[in-house]
């Protein structure tokens, strides 16, 4: 299905702090260059980290929905993140493994294949390209080489660092207040630092000590710091201008105004022309048992409220089930994540696809033509619907236009389905999808004997299965999770 007319599409841009229009670079174009910040592939992604990931993929669809051509890139961080997220501290991927007793390179293969599949399973389009940091060392050392030309770096005795004073526009993305960050970070500096600001662009390896992961430089054996590959690989791959660049909401005080000083300090024009965060997802935990109103937490790969979508996968909810519930918030609000929240949604999710299933079957005994007079109504829908995700990407907005569909009976099967479909192309919950429409009911109980085997209570759990075969459902365990098959 075609868009009829083109609408604008307006996006809160953070380099300005305001909705604007989405335009190309150039007019005449329909190409959109789109660079997203990857994981750090130490660890596993958590549900947090995927939040962010599918914000970003809901903007490519609604770009692609729009009509144009996205070009999306992706790094993988498999070096040079330290453990304070500032320039000291070890490096997260050589302590991991020492942690798991196996190579840097077999960790950062490990967990990258994870998140790939965990994007797989959220629906996630992959990229047009992934890049790993380690594979553009070269492209790294280069563009250090070129703000050295500019007279903008330092050595220090563990590295090479960019010195933000001599790039006035440093303050203007994070809308830092300098003075105060002066005053405030004096204590914590790294010796010889010239401002709290400034960052490590190479780092030495330590001295007695073989890191797994370093190379020869003009300055020393080491390792890129871990702004610069973002700025070097988004500029190989997508230019020295490109419309959009994006990450979680943490990034925009350190990680992207790095990235912008990077970058425009070499260049001395404009680098991207929106810049998108999305905000996070928190998890509601009780401080104590006795406290009634639990503290809400950002979920964090260092703290200890970190799940994993294998664990939702384990508790019984569906990958698209955590899709939906994302999608139920705006992506510039914050979430919170809890077992009931989450229980919700999939009791949700699964009442779309169930209705979503008898609009197919209806579809598909009726005629492929859809009569001339369910245009106009099949129109207003779609307007409706572009409407919402051109507004800054309003999902909860656009998902009330697909709720409003649903419930409408004056349309065909046909028209309906074919629309559903349609929005299907942005929210990407694979509702056409085939597979067993399974009630309500029926999906609890699958729940309930999920967590009885997590208990290992193997009684409950054969007693739920039989209640569940007697009801006409069987269960096939695999590794992949349980798939429903139903035998009546
Ligand atoms: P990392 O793998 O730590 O580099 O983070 C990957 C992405 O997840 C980044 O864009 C972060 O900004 C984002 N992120 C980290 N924590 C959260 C959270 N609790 N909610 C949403 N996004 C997050
Ligand atoms: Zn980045």
């Amino acid at each position: 299905m075609k868009n009829t007319k083109k609408m604008s599409l307006v996006l809160y841009n953070t380099m300005g702090r305001q909705k604007m229009e989405f335009f190309p670079i150039a007019a005449s174009s329909d190409s959109v260059g789109m660079y997203t910040c990857g994981p750090t592939v130490y660890n596993y992604a958590h549900i947090g980290n995927l939040r962010t990931y599918v914000f970003e993929d809901i903007l490519k669809r609604t770009l692609i929905y729009n009509g144009y051509q996205v070009k999306h890139v992706m790094n993988i961080t498999d070096v040079g993140h330290l453990t304070d997220d500032a320039d000291q501290g070890e490096d997260k991927m050589e302590v991991r493994a020492q942690k798991e007793q196996e190579t840097v390179w077999q960790i950062a293969e490990k967990y990258t294949k994870a998140f790939q599949s965990d994007m797989l399973e959220l629906n996630i389009l992959p990229p047009d390209i992934w890049c790993k940091a380690t594979d553009h060392i070269q492209e790294q050392i280069a563009w250090i080489q070129k703000l050295e030309q500019k007279g903008i770096t330092y050595r220090l005795a563990d590295g090479i660092y960019f010195d933000t004073a001599r790039f006035p526009r440093y303050r203007e993305f994070a809308q830092l207040d300098m003075e105060n960050l002066m005053a405030g970070a004096r204590v914590e500096m790294v010796a010889g630092k010239r401002n709290p600001t400034d960052f490590a662009l190479w780092k030495f390896s330590p001295e007695n000590q073989k890191r797994q992961m370093e190379w020869d430089s003009p300055w020393g054996k080491g390792f890129p710091g871990w702004h610069i590959e973002c700025s070097a690989m988004s500029v190989r791959y997508l230019g020295e201008q490109f419309e959009i660049h994006c990450g979680g909401i943490d990034h925009v005080r350190v990680h992207h105004t790095n990235e912008v000083s990077q970058v425009e300090a070499v260049t001395e024009k404009t680098w991207v022309k929106y810049w998108l965060h999305g905000e996070f997802l928190n998890i509601a935990e009780p401080k104590l048992a006795t406290e009634t109103k639990p503290e809400e937490k950002k979920m964090s790969k260092s703290g200890d409220n970190f799940l994993r979508l294998q664990l939702l996968k384990d508790k019984g909810f569906q990958p698209l089930a955590y899709r939906y519930f994302l999608l139920q918030a705006h992506y510039r609000k914050q979430l919170v994540y809890s077992t009931e929240a989450m229980g919700a949604a999939q009791r949700g999710f699964i009442n779309l696809r169930n209705k979503v299933s008898d609009l197919k079957q209806g579809a598909e005994k009726s005629p492929v033509e859809i009569a001339k007079q369910e245009k106009p109504m099949q129109e207003k829908f779609k307007q409706a619907f572009l409407q919402a995700i051109n507004d800054d990407l309003n999902m909860p907005a656009a998902l009330a236009v697909l709720s409003k569909l649903l419930d409408d009976n004056t349309m065909s099967s046909r028209a309906a389905f074919d629309l559903v479909c349609d929005f299907d192309r942005v929210a990407g919950l694979n509702l056409a999808a085939t597979e067993t429409a399974v009630p309500v009911e029926i999906q609890e109980l699958i729940t309930e004997r999920q967590a009885a085997r997590k208990q290992k209570n193997w009684q409950e759990a054969d007693a739920i299965r039989q209640k569940l075969l007697d009801a006409g459902y069987e269960l096939l365990d695999s590794k992949d999770g349980v798939k429903v098959k139903k035998i009546r």
